[in-house]
């Protein structure tokens, strides 16, 4: 499988580590592999039931992994993006008018009922704007939490990535939900995008995201920023909230502020003062960066426990 569609980033050189901490500090780091290409299966198989389920070092992944439903509890996000749970799951339903689900199979359609509302809302904004409809991506297991495959933020309910292709005029079959490939929108040579898949409605649409008040920040491959940039006119009020990062070139990921009603929400640093574009981007075309040299991959990090969250998903764990 292919590496982690939130890094790629190589270790042990300079920007290597500058990538490595940079994916940790904001909380994309790899937590495994599976990405949004990878194809989903119409047939998936329960994982066996763990030897050892209440041993402190069963890492917190394989718990969260076996909770196939939302804790019946008041909704509320607890911790941080990358280090979290989410009580009371809300379901974003797979099909709408203006949306639908993908990777049916990862049962990954779950949020913060605030994530569900934006995701129906700018579904809708962006039918306006010449987007058909979206497909979504993951969002989060119903109980939050680390994942067994993939990103190792989305643990709240407060993520979500959005493929940069447009809903088909059609109801996906499960099949296709599973099968089908997102569309590379960076160009071949990655300073760019591709001139002949981008438009813009995609433009239109991530812009509409970024204007959203519930929306933190949103995380795009650095060749999107740049069209962005380049296209937005005088209007540059919204485009801090987009920043550059390894891959997301076939999605662009929306993360949500805390919710008010959740305290235990712990925020992220706010994005930098600017909008980011011009001359703060140049480091991502620069030759390192786009063609980094292939280095050892170093040792994967310990998984999160469930002793390292906060103390209140243990109870979103074992509730009804
Ligand atoms: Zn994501």
């Amino acid at each position: 499988m292919a590496a982690n569609i939130e890094t790629r980033q190589p270790r042990k050189t300079r920007i290597g580590r500058r990538a490595t901490a940079l994916a940790f500090a904001i909380g994309l780091a790899a937590a495994g592999t599976a990405n949004a290409q990878d194809k989903g299966t119409l047939d998936p198989k329960p994982l066996p039931a763990l030897a050892k389920p209440d041993d402190p070092a069963t890492p917190a992944k394989e718990l969260f992994g076996r909770r196939p439903a939302p804790a019946r509890m008041e909704s509320r996000t607890i911790g941080f993006y990358a280090k979290g749970c989410l009580a009371g799951g809300v379901a974003l339903p797979i099909n709408g008018k203006t949306w639908q689900v993908m990777r049916l199979s990862r049962n990954r359609n779950w949020g913060h009922p605030n994530t569900v509302q934006f995701l129906e809302r700018l579904s809708r904004k962006g039918a306006k704007l010449g987007w058909r409809g979206l497909l979504v991506g993951d969002m989060s297991q119903p109980r939050g939490g680390p994942m067994l495959t993939g990103h190792a933020s989305h643990q709240v309910g407060l993520d979500a990535d959005i493929w940069l292709t447009p809903m088909p005029d059609h109801e996906l079959t499960p099949l296709e939900r599973e099968d089908m490939s997102a569309t590379m929108i960076v160009a071949k040579d990655r300073k760019d995008v591709d001139p002949t898949i981008w438009t813009p409605a995609h433009g239109a649409l991530i812009k509409a995201a970024a204007e959203d008040p519930q929306v933190e920040r949103i995380f795009a491959n650095a060749a999107i920023k740049k069209a962005l940039c380049r296209e937005a006119g005088t209007d540059h009020a919204w485009l801090h909230k987009v920043r550059p990062y390894w891959q997301h070139d076939y999605h662009f990921h929306v993360r949500l502020k805390c919710p008010a009603n959740s305290p235990e929400c712990k925020p992220q640093e706010p994005v930098p003062a600017g909008d980011g574009c011009g001359k703060d981007l140049d480091w991502w075309f620069t030759d390192a960066v786009l063609h980094p040299k292939p280095s050892l991959p170093s040792k994967p990090r310990p998984s999160l426990k469930l002793a390292d969250l906060p103390p209140a998903c243990r109870q979103v764990l074992h509730a009804p």
